[in-house]
């Protein structure tokens, strides 16, 4: 999918407090709350509107997460349309293996496609609140990061005329492939990366769910999932091999590997449509380590990279967001407390997610790691897992993300 033509940008401040690169759930959630507290700041966002409103990608919200973003008056419309969910299903050996999620934890996900909680976003800081947002900015630079005068240069798309804002703080919420990360010096902050080794097929199928909630099919062939994103649509993931691309994976394979991977006595048949979205995605992670250098504060993927093994990235996105909002919007009082200690407090529960991540991929991938080792430890969890009341809590917990913050 590529991003229309932009639409002549407003003509650009020279100077705000904060200027946010990138219009995706972090950066929009710090506008919000800095924009709420009267901190000015000006969003830049490389894409047209109509594309981050469109562009598909996660779709399950933690409870804490919803609840906090209420609490900023930016769930409304969450609230009113998603549906929650409260159990998920293993299905492996021909089995099917409910864990109810709610039940052991008290807390539910929240379906909701990551488009739509963008547009809510923007609609809140650019249509309601006349935050200022620049779309289609062309060749972002970041300037003097490391000293008290920072500033953010851009190219205007339609005139091409080069603009450079100067600011106290500059917020790099500009996702995986930004400009913001790698505007640190080398060598000033460390960068950790782990690599699963396996890849997944991400589909979006114009087809309504085959099952009530998410369904993680582990199997000897790899592993398969099935999650329901709206009465229409539906996510499915296939493990591939690491360096498959698209184009080894037409329909008729997608779906009979789905069928294969994903079938269990008395389950629903899978209902198929058309594929209206199809990519891979290399399952891997990193972490950078401080998340602050300077004036630059990095937030959501720009900091780290959740592999959507355990559907996490989008949750940490708006934690550090909120995290960062209430931060800055305390400096601007006088107290730098929350500034100084963004990073590591961001990163407790990032950390806690990787290990859950980790765990999770273990049990989905090792059957069909063709490490023998690997597949029984593996079933051995599963086991854990479905035999006890105690690991299933444990689980469920970690899963629906509270008492990440350790
Ligand atoms: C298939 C898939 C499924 C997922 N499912 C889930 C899930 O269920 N739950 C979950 O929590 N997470 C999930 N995730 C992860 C989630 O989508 C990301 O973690 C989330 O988008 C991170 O938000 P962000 O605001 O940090 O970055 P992004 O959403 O990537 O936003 C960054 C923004 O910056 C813009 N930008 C980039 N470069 C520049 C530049 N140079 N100048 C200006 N702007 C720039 C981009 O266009 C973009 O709008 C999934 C991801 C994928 C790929």
């Amino acid at each position: 999918m590529s991003s229309p033509a932009p639409r002549p940008a407003a003509p650009p401040f020279s100077r705000a407090s904060v200027v946010i690169v990138g219009a995706g759930p972090a950066g929009l959630t710090v506008a919000n709350v800095l924009r709420a507290a009267g901190v000015d700041c000006v969003v830049l966002e490389a894409e047209s509107r109509e594309f981050i409103e469109r562009r598909p990608r996660a779709g399950f919200v933690e409870e804490w997460a919803v609840r906090a973003l209420g609490r900023h008056g930016l769930a409304e419309r969450l609230l009113e349309r998603a549906h929650t969910q409260g159990e998920f299903e293993f299905r492996f050996d021909g089995g099917r293996h409910p864990v109810r999620t709610a039940r052991l934890s008290g807390r539910r996900h929240f379906v909701y496609p990551q488009p739509l909680l963008v547009g809510d976003l923007l609609a809140a800081y650019a249509d309601r609140a006349g935050g200022a947002v620049h779309f289609g900015v062309r060749d972002v630079r970041l300037h003097d990061i490391d000293g008290p005068h920072p500033a953010v240069s851009f190219g205007d798309p339609v005139t091409g005329a080069r603009h450079r804002i100067a600011c106290d703080h500059i917020v790099g919420a500009d996702g995986a492939r930004g400009v913001s990360r790698a505007a640190i010096p080398e060598g000033r902050v460390r960068t950790t990366r782990h690599d699963h080794g396996v890849a997944w097929l991400a589909v979006l199928a114009e087809a309504p769910p085959s099952a009530d909630g998410v369904v993680f099919g582990i199997h000897p062939r790899g592993f398969g999932a099935h999650m329901a994103r709206s009465a229409h649509v539906t996510r499915y993931y296939l493990e591939v091999p690491a360096g498959d691309g698209v184009a080894d994976w037409p329909d008729e394979r997608v779906w009979s590997e789905l069928h294969l991977r994903l079938a269990a006595d008395g389950a629903r048949p899978l209902r198929e449509g058309p594929l209206s979205e199809k990519t891979v995605l290399a399952m891997h992670n990193y972490v950078v380590e401080p998340m602050t250098y300077g004036r630059l504060h990095l937030a959501g993927d720009a900091a780290h990279l959740l592999a959507p093994i355990a559907a996490k990235g989008m949750n940490l996105a708006i934690n550090d967001a909120l995290l960062l909002g209430d931060a800055l919007i305390a400096h601007y009082k006088g107290d730098d407390r929350g500034l100084a200690g963004y990073s590591a407090a961001s990163l407790r529960r990032v950390w806690q997610y990787l290990e859950f991540s980790q765990w999770l991929s273990e049990v989905l991938h090792g059957a069909s790691s063709g490490d023998r080792f690997r597949a029984g430890t593996a079933a051995a969890r599963l086991r854990r897992l479905l035999g006890s009341e105690a690991a299933a809590k444990a689980f469920a917990g970690l899963y629906l993300g509270e008492e990440a913050d350790l």
